[in-house]
């Protein structure tokens, strides 16, 4: 069977994206190579175009601001932080002008105020706490023990909680520090419940997106570094996604993980060219003018004039129907699906 080559790029499938921030458009504060002109490209044909950020701790002004340094196309309505998401959930359950803990930052604050809701600040009397109809927590640089103290006392009456997002850490330039999964997980401990979560992965955020662009499901991508909330929160909400390698991600985290992309992309200007799909040929899968061949200890790669993106396609193809077949041997299985795998990943080191 020849590998049919479809002509068309592969943004022509969709006509919204909703694109991640750290690890696609930038990282820290350098911009990634390249993202920024296959942006103004994508908006150029008539894309619209929508960021969603777990990052509830800033104001989408801000966000967008940093997106325009690196030089993409961003307004504050181009942003859809788990903030909003989770201002928009309380919004649907009470009544117009409800006074809500605001156990965040400036990015929480906002997006209460936005959806109609009055934000009430943790150090506020407790008076002030009498009104409060439900409690919004976020990541907050600024937050206090007493803070916690508060919002613990609210809610083991029973009140709405709802998180913007629940990450484990958050990457710092020197490593992880606890991400708003960790403060959450504080206050679960003690109160023996948990919030509701709006953020990757789980849909509501993607919903908010959707919303925003006012594209239809089944035409919309969701662009993402991270397996385990950008891709498997766009399969949570319905839509496909593209996993991007320019981020912390690598193709030993896939095999190693349930996440299943929609397509695999080297950077997002892949968005802008036909993708070549990966097929099987006997025992050997095909991308493109790649080759990769399963073997005991790894995998057999011939590239021939093809991209190291081609060879990635076509690699993760192949370990992920040997990690999943039924027929293997698990004990060797395992460990030639692990090997083949860090060998895609240095190749891509290597770039
Ligand atoms: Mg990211």
């Amino acid at each position: 069977m020849d590998t049919v080559e479809p002509l068309e790029p592969l943004v022509t499938a969709y006509d919204g994206l909703v694109c991640d921030l750290d690890g696609v458009v930038y990282r820290g504060a350098d911009a990634v190579p390249g993202a920024a002109e296959a942006l103004q490209e994508l908006v150029a044909r008539g894309v619209r175009v929508v960021y969603a950020t777990n990052n509830a701790s800033r104001v989408p002004a801000d966000v967008a601001a940093q997106i325009a340094d690196a030089g993409a196309p961003a307004t504050a309505s181009d942003v859809v932080s788990s903030a909003q998401a989770g201002a928009a959930r309380l919004a649907q359950k009470l009544e117009p002008g409800s006074a809500v803990l605001a156990l965040g930052g400036e990015g929480a604050v906002e997006a209460l105020r936005d959806a109609g809701l009055v934000p009430v600040d943790p150090s506020v009397d407790t008076h002030g706490l009498e009104a409060v109809r439900a409690v919004l927590q976020g990541y907050g640089k600024q937050l206090r023990v007493s803070d916690f103290e508060t919002a613990a006392r609210l809610l083991t009456t029973g009140l709405p909680w709802v998180a913007t997002n629940d990450d484990a850490t958050l990457p710092l330039p020197w490593g992880q520090s606890p991400g708003n999964g960790a403060y959450v997980d504080l206050l679960a401990s003690a109160l023996r419940r948990r919030p509701h979560v709006v953020g990757k992965p789980h849909p509501p955020l993607y919903r908010l997106a959707l919303e925003r662009l006012g594209t239809p499901a089944a035409r919309t991508l969701a662009v993402g570094d991270r397996l385990a909330t950008d891709i498997a929160g766009a399969e949570a909400a319905g839509i496909d996604s593209a996993w991007v390698l320019t981020g912390v991600d690598r193709p030993s985290d896939l095999v190693a993980g349930g996440a299943r992309p929609t397509y695999v992309l080297g950077s997002l200007d892949d968005l802008l060219r036909p993708y070549a799909v990966s097929d099987r040929d006997g025992d050997t899968w095909r991308c493109g003018t790649a080759r990769v061949t399963p073997t005991h200890d790894g995998l057999r790669i011939a590239q021939g004039s093809a991209g190291v993106i081609e060879v990635v396609r076509a690699g993760l193809a192949a370990l992920l129907a040997m990690r999943d077949d039924p027929a293997g041997s698990p004990g060797g299985r395992e460990k030639s699906v692990a090997a083949g795998a860090e060998a895609l990943d240095r190749l891509l080191d290597d770039v």
